[in-house]
């Protein structure tokens, strides 16, 4: 048994709509052939050389990585150039490379979910500034009998979603009219007589990645031969939170969550930036470089700010913002919701037959 490349890269897209991803950001299949059969895959962070050595060992034929390997337009490819000599040796091999990247940042159960679970916090909500997030409206034209059965279609296919509440809509009365020509089976009327027919106007958020599905189940869940709907693009976009704040088990200072995080992270050099002195009880966390999130920290409330790597003025700027920030390690805070990722892709894949390995304990 086996997989495609294309079956994997679904699920993916699936977990983590690649509409998500920020800008420029270049998430998907970026090495390899869509078609290609897959009955080992190996799961890392990094793309790097000794990752594709690891990837050939295991005669794996697909790699699945949270960074991206080619983040510009190459000119060249080089096999004495780190990135080239990646893209020879995976291309030598047949091996295809699929990144998953910002989209797995903030998708449930991604990076950031995945590193307030590790660190313990409660009562967790999204926070900071993320991806844009595109959506439509829907309205569709219903017989009033088949209201319920077309919203829960769309429903169902992922539409009508705001905060915490499903499957909401709106419907309106109206009358619709139309006249059934030569050839046409219609579920109400007669061929060349004018109908009036009482219907519902329907209407729905979708997400962008969510319309294809809405619209297929939106199609089956209706009774008409033509459906008549429309959708339209909505000029004010929502965002994806990229962060994750929360409540710590117990109030701590913040040299006590600096020892803290760095057992929860294995990482002993987790170092500390602001007032020692601080109590900390709500803590945000963004895996990777987070520093820029210290004024949303500060807007979310959050007494810390825990990311993977800081810039030089991010430093001051904790102390300007009174937000005491933790610096945890690059890897150490991104690797946790790597392996979540292999975890998922091993329970998708597993039943088919395909082997799922790990690459994580030497960064
Ligand atoms: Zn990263």
């Amino acid at each position: 048994m086996a997989a495609t490349v294309r079956e994997v890269l679904g699920y993916l897209n699936e977990i983590a709509p690649p509409q998500w991803a920020f800008p420029n950001d270049p998430v998907g299949l970026q090495i390899g052939d869509s078609n290609q059969s897959v009955e080992r895959v190996l799961v890392a962070l990094d793309p790097d050389p000794r990752t594709v050595t690891n990837a050939r060992y295991r005669q794996c034929q697909l790699l699945v990585t949270h960074h991206p390997l080619i983040f510009r337009p190459l000119s060249t490819v080089r096999f004495d150039d780190p990135v080239g000599m990646a893209v020879q040796s995976l291309c030598e091999a047949k091996i295809a490379l699929i990144a998953v990247h910002t989209n797995w940042d903030v998708a449930p159960g991604g990076i950031n979910d995945t590193l307030a679970e590790l660190v313990g916090l409660s009562e967790v909500r999204p926070f900071g500034e993320g991806p844009a997030r595109q959506e439509y409206k829907i309205a569709v034209f219903t017989p009033i009998e088949h209201v319920d059965a077309v919203i829960d279609g769309m429903a169902n296919a992922g539409a009508g979603v705001i905060g915490l509440y499903r499957r909401c809509a709106f419907y309106t009365a109206g009358t619709g009219t139309y006249e059934p020509m030569e050839g046409a089976n219609p579920y109400l009327g007669q061929v060349g007589k004018r109908e009036h027919a009482e219907e519902m106007r329907i209407e729905m958020l979708v997400p962008a990645e969510r319309l294809t599905p809405v619209v297929h189940a939106m199609l089956r869940a209706h009774p008409y031969e033509e459906v008549a709907y429309d959708v339209y693009a909505l000029h004010i976009q929502g965002q994806h939170a990229l962060g994750r704040v929360g409540t710590l088990p117990k109030p701590m200072l913040a040299s006590e969550l600096r020892d803290y995080l760095a057992e929860k992270l294995g990482n002993p050099y987790v170092r500390v930036y602001g007032k020692p002195s601080k109590l900390i009880r709500t803590l945000a966390v963004v895996g990777g470089s987070g520093g820029d999130y210290l004024p949303d920290a500060q807007i979310a409330h959050a007494d810390a700010l825990l990311t993977g790597e800081v810039r030089h003025h991010h430093t001051w700027e904790a102390w300007a913002r009174d937000v005491v920030l933790l610096e945890g390690g690059h890897a150490e805070t991104e690797m946790p919701g790597t392996q979540r990722l292999a975890d998922r892709l091993r329970e998708y894949l597993t039943p088919r037959g395909v082997e799922v390995f790990f690459a994580g304990g030497e960064t």
